[in-house]
């Protein structure tokens, strides 16, 4: 393969065969490409774009660049959900759990936090033992005997997205809407679903800036999704304030137990539900949104999926003794500060960006891949946009590692609250959904 002709085929605007597209992936993987031709290749896909069917060339290759789940023949269906990114976005750990309840197979093959946005294996590495590192057949076995399972791919599972990936992250070519449906597609193709619903964010602590932006990018994924035999459909969700009342890896685990405990947050649980009755419509379970809500909040209510969550994390290795115990503290940080309202009012915004900047700096999130997260570090009590404050209630707590590091965070959390005299107009979570 003459790689340079691939590139100047690409800047020039040329449409790439699969094949082409296929040989670049294997000889990626192979190490038969230096890393300044890789890079030349990503700037001229970001620049001239992929079409659907060269989209869909490399989604494909890069999913058989490695192993693919093979689950045995089940009446349950495989499902899963994959959020873009947000600040206290949790709900894959409530959901899984509800999902195995609901007669649906879950292999939720995660990531972890860069940057601003959580990472659902930071923040399950905050249980006492819980392990996120799982064998093909470990995986396959927990989802057969539990339902549900949540850890990261293993080394053999899509290779070509791990050294893309970084090269892009390196080389300014993230942004691009073919390159990052590749990137997550075939990393939920790997693992055999038959339904996956996205949940694509646009705001203030998003991926994606704009809901133009959001709908770009899910409409691409939602097609190929299809295409590629996945009943797939996108939530287009806002990401302007936190979701939930708690950001920071431990306190989103407490918060989510909360969840499935039959309280917390209303937007939480709102969102676990519908993406709940989403994969039970798309598999069939459900006839309609409605039944499906139904369905999910009563098996939510019931208990179940709280047990389901034991039994699937004692699987993944937690202790859960030492988690239980965890659970009745009111905080596991060394330090914990309040930050008060400086006048009557109601929240007319929080600004996610800000709290996801703050947690990440307090050590809860990464600047670097190398960075170790902090499990314990956060923002709690969070309150809610509408709500009424009175002068000095508190706004927000912060648990930090030291009182230096809380004061940091409590001058720049004041900026992330606007208080207003007049109530807010109503805000809306789920703004889209786009299905074939
Ligand atoms: N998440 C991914 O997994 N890949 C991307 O390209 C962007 C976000």
């Amino acid at each position: 393969m003459n790689f340079l002709s691939l590139i100047e085929a690409k800047r020039d605007g040329q449409v790439l065969e699969a094949g082409q597209i296929r040989e670049i992936i294997s000889a990626y993987v192979a190490g038969r490409i230096p890393d300044y031709q890789k890079a030349a290749w990503l700037m001229a896909v970001y620049f001239r774009g992929l079409t659907t069917l060269e989209t869909s060339a490399l989604t494909l290759a890069m999913r058989d660049s490695g192993d693919v789940l093979q689950f045995p023949k089940d009446p349950r269906p495989l499902v899963d959900k994959h959020s873009t990114g947000g600040v206290g976005d949790k709900v894959s750990l409530p959901l899984a759990p509800l999902l195995a309840c609901l007669g649906l197979r879950v292999p939720m093959i995660s990531g972890r936090g860069l940057g601003i946005t959580g990472g659902t294996l930071d923040k399950l590495e905050a249980i006492p033992g819980f392990n996120t590192t799982l064998s093909l057949e470990r995986i396959v076995a927990n989802v057969q005997s539990v339902g549900c399972v949540i850890c990261g791919p293993t080394a053999q599972m899509v290779p070509a997205d791990k050294g893309i990936y970084a090269l892009r992250d390196a080389t300014g070519t993230v942004p691009s809407i073919p390159l990052i449906t590749a990137s997550i597609l075939s990393k939920k193709l790997a693992e055999s679903l038959q339904a996956l619903v996205l949940d694509v964010k646009f705001g203030a602590a998003a991926f994606m800036p704009t809901l133009d932006k959001a709908n770009e990018l899910a409409i691409a994924m939602v097609e190929l999704g299809n295409e590629c035999g996945v009943n797939t459909r996108a939530l287009i969700t806002s990401m302007d304030a936190p979701l939930g009342r708690a950001a920071g890896n431990w306190l989103e685990v407490k918060e989510s137990i909360n969840c499935l405990n039959g309280c917390g947050p209303a937007d939480l649980r709102d969102l676990v539900i519908e993406f709940a009755a989403h994969l039970l419509v798309q598999t069939d379970k459900a006839l309609s949104l409605p039944d499906g809500r139904d369905l999910a909040a009563n098996c939510l209510d019931s208990g179940k999926p709280r047990e389901k969550w034991n039994e699937m994390i004692v699987a993944q290795g937690a202790d859960l003794e030492a988690f239980n115990l965890k659970l009745q503290h009111d905080h596991t940080a060394p330090v914990v500060m309040e930050l008060s309202a400086p006048q009557d009012g109601f929240v007319a915004g929080c600004n996610a960006r800000i709290v996801g900047e703050v947690v990440r700096d307090l050590g809860g999130g990464r600047l670097s891949k190398e960075s170790v997260v902090q499990p314990e570090v956060g923002v709690d009590m969070l309150l809610p946009v509408g709500d009424v404050v009175s002068f000095g209630a508190v706004l927000c707590r912060v648990h930090a590692l030291d009182k230096a590091q809380a004061e940091i965070a409590l001058a720049r959390l004041k900026t992330a609250f606007k208080i207003s005299e007049l109530p807010p107009g109503p805000s809306q979570l789920i703004h889209e959904v786009i299905q074939m």
